[in-house]
């Protein structure tokens, strides 16, 4: 961080890499990336006045660049964070990871919601 003394305050400018930790909007395996944000802001002195009252301040000798780093993180975000680009999912009948499992398929007629199902009909065809 870079902290320049201007007529109001403390103008600070940096840069902080920051560690992700999120769940794939596929397929819910865990994701970490790392993300890079630039950081710029105004640190008034204290009793300086000022139109915004969110307007981050000089505390004592300390400036406090948490919120900050919070807020830009929280706008750079991904909405739907995924492992890799061309993650493939869960399969839709058993959940299982297409990652994981790239040629898993199901034969038809066997998913497991309708086989109660097709006993019944055995049962009435007897
Ligand atoms: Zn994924
Ligand atoms: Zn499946």
């Amino acid at each position: 961080m870079l902290f320049e003394s201007v007529v109001e305050g403390v103008w600070a400018t940096g840069a902080a890499e920051v560690q992700l930790r999120g769940e794939c909007s596929r397929c819910l395996e865990d994701v970490e990336a790392g993300l890079a944000v630039e950081l710029q802001d105004l640190y008034l002195y204290p009793g300086k006045e000022s139109d915004d009252e969110q307007a981050a301040r000089v505390e004592g000798d300390l400036i406090d660049i948490e919120p900050l780093l919070r807020d830009q993180v929280v706008l750079e975000l991904p909405f739907a964070p995924l492992c890799r680009p061309d993650c493939a999912g869960l399969c839709p009948q058993c959940g299982a990871n297409l990652n994981r499992d790239p040629d898993h398929s199901h034969p038809a007629g066997a998913d497991p919601r309708w086989s109660a199902l097709a006993g019944l009909i055995e049962d009435i065809e007897e």
